[in-house]
């Protein structure tokens, strides 16, 4: 949660900054020659257009509310489908800075400098209410928005800041730039104004509380109605922004780029904490480069925001030594083969008894009743525990580290400890080679703004994913929390650019997801999978519950795939 300490401190230059149009620089603007950095080039050839950009940050957006929520606007920029001759660059996997909390003012600073923050000093924002920002530099990085290094490398452009949050005011000694201030509609419809007429600011960063305040007020996790509401107002505002754009009389002869992503996500009523819920937020970069649209490969950050930005311009930002990178089209995966599904490498039903799947313990088949059919019922005994080994998954056919896994898992109530659902890795380390979905994995809430000592004593269980990585390595990605008594379907993917995605399909109908980094992941420890158990069919924790229609494919499925087994309930084939 945001404090509101120093909102009276600044209320004056509220009024000042809020009133009237900025002061722009008022200089005729240039026509720049648009870089050409990574090989692509502009359609149409030939005529340099003069560049533009527009970078847009939605508080606490998390990533899949793209999909889920009222955001046509949105995704539109990334289909590629919001004028003819612009394409987009997307990607719904984009990731905080990883050396600060999941909070609003390290991101901030990040998206305006490119520093992460070993370099900006904001490791949370009681930073910044206690004026640690080093815009001076740590190891020669000034911590210089992408604005003044723009206004500075190409004189005559014009700049403009527009923020809501009057912790963004601290960016101002340092941006020697106009800035609006005023509450994210006035904001909205102030700016539509600005960019309409033709001596519109040339580059423009523009920051919206809205979503930050519903998530925490009602819930980032599952979407509460006012948290959806908030989406579709932001994604309103930003189309009657684009709309202006595309109005103005130049704008054939102008190469816009458009940005938009988030400072972080959100899970319950909280981010802070380290958990991909508050980590995963979407980066969506639409432009003439990026025709047709395709997806970022890897994990774009907040940091790479103003490196992408001023890299639009031509400015040379490798010399500049930024943490984040410029996303260039180079960095995109060239397809999403989402041609089909393909045949998986072993699909368990538990529909009748099975020589690949031998029952242990409190372990039964129950004919009916399933997602489809028949299931597996793991119950709880005192001698004999439930468990079912799968004889032969030591050898999957998965391809360089790529895999997919989905699984229904129904549970009657709070697991004991933190038990695996399924895995095929020794849980006692999650550093140990191999994967593991647990149940009842808690996520730790001391770091996390505005809940309550109650929620932080007893910490949040819920639904997790660990996988080995080289180097003695590991990734944990969640938690989700776990319906009781229903059936929830789970998914884990990891594609040839180490992105392991968490996917959920909750019974309210959405299939929600997180994401992180997990390059030189390895899938595959020697063991077999356990449904129940660890690989070593030992672990101190056994599971009880429910589990249905368990299915590996040799690669990362689409989130499209997904969501197309997910709704169709494992659908796999004839019925199809
Ligand atoms: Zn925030």
């Amino acid at each position: 949660m945001k404090s509101l300490r120093i909102v009276i401190f600044l209320s004056t230059l509220f009024v000042i900054a809020a009133k009237g149009d900025p002061s722009l620089p008022g200089e005729a603007r240039p026509v720049i020659a648009v870089a050409d950095g990574d090989g692509s080039s502009l359609r149409g050839g030939g005529n340099a257009a003069a560049p533009k950009a527009l970078v847009v940050m939605l508080d606490g957006l998390r990533a899949d509310v793209v999909v889920n929520g009222e955001m046509p606007r949105v995704r539109a920029l990334m289909e590629g489908t919001w004028r003819s001759d612009y394409g987009c660059a997307w990607s719904l996997s984009g990731g905080t800075i990883q050396d600060a909390m999941t909070e609003s003012a390290p991101n901030h600073i990040s998206i305006a400098t490119g520093l992460t923050a070993v370099h900006h000093g904001i490791g949370s924002n009681a930073d910044l209410l206690h004026g640690r920002h080093t815009y001076g530099g740590v190891a020669g990085k000034p911590a210089t928005s992408w604005l003044s290094r723009l206004a500075a490398a190409r004189p005559g452009t014009k700049p403009l800041f527009v923020f809501s949050w009057y912790g963004d005011l601290t960016l101002s000694p340092d941006h020697k730039v106009p800035f609006l201030y005023d509450r994210d509609e006035a904001n909205a419809k102030h700016l539509a104004d600005i960019l309409s007429r033709p001596d519109a600011p040339d580059a423009v960063m523009w920051y919206i509380d809205k979503p930050d305040h519903a998530g925490h007020a009602h819930g980032f996790y599952p979407y509460s109605s006012d948290y959806l509401a908030a989406a579709a107002d932001v994604d309103r505002w930003i189309g009657s922004v684009l709309d202006a754009i595309a109005s103005r009389s130049s704008f054939p002869e102008e190469d816009w780029l458009i940005l938009v992503t988030a400072d972080h996500g959100g899970w319950r009523r909280y981010h802070g904490m380290m958990s991909a819920q508050a980590y995963t937020i979407p980066f969506i970069l639409a432009g003439r480069a990026y025709v047709p649209a395709r997806r970022i490969a890897g994990v774009p950050r907040t940091c790479d925001a103003a490196p992408t930005a001023l890299a639009h311009f031509g400015v040379d930002v490798e010399k500049l030594g930024l943490d984040g990178r410029a996303v260039k089209t180079s960095s995109t995966s060239q397809t999403l083969r989402e041609a089909g599904i393909p045949s998986p490498v072993a699909h368990f039903s538990f529909d009748a008894p099975d020589p690949s799947v031998k029952l242990r313990g409190a372990a039964a088949l129950v004919p009916q009743g399933g997602v489809r059919g028949g299931y597996l019922r793991i119950a709880t005994s005192t001698n004999a525990p439930g468990c079912a080994l799968l004889p032969g998954t030591e050898r999957l056919a998965f391809t360089d580290g790529e895999f997919s896994v989905a699984v229904w898992v129904r549970t009657p109530g709070p697991q004991v400890g933190d038990p695996p659902v399924l895995s095929n890795k020794d849980w006692n380390s999650g550093l140990n080679p191999g994967m593991v979905l647990v149940a009842s994995r808690a996520v730790d809430l001391s770091k996390t703004s505005g809940c309550t000592a109650e929620e932080r004593r007893t910490g949040a269980p819920g639904f997790a994913f660990n996988i080995g990585r080289e180097g003695n390595g590991r990734q944990d990605v969640g938690v989700y929390d776990q319906p009781e008594g229903k059936w929830v379907f789970y998914a884990a993917t990891c594609g040839a650019d180490g992105v392991l995605r968490l996917y959920q399909g909750n019974p309210d109908g959405h299939l929600y997801f997180i994401s992180d980094d997990a390059s030189g992941c390895i899938p595959l420890s020697g063991m077999s999978f356990f449904i129940g158990q660890d690989g070593t069919g030992r672990y101190r924790h056994a599971f009880v519950g429910d589990v249905d229609e368990l299915v590996f494919w040799p690669r990362a499925l689409a989130r499209a795939e997904l969501q197309c087994l997910f709704t169709s309930r494992m659908a796999l084939r004839e019925d199809r």
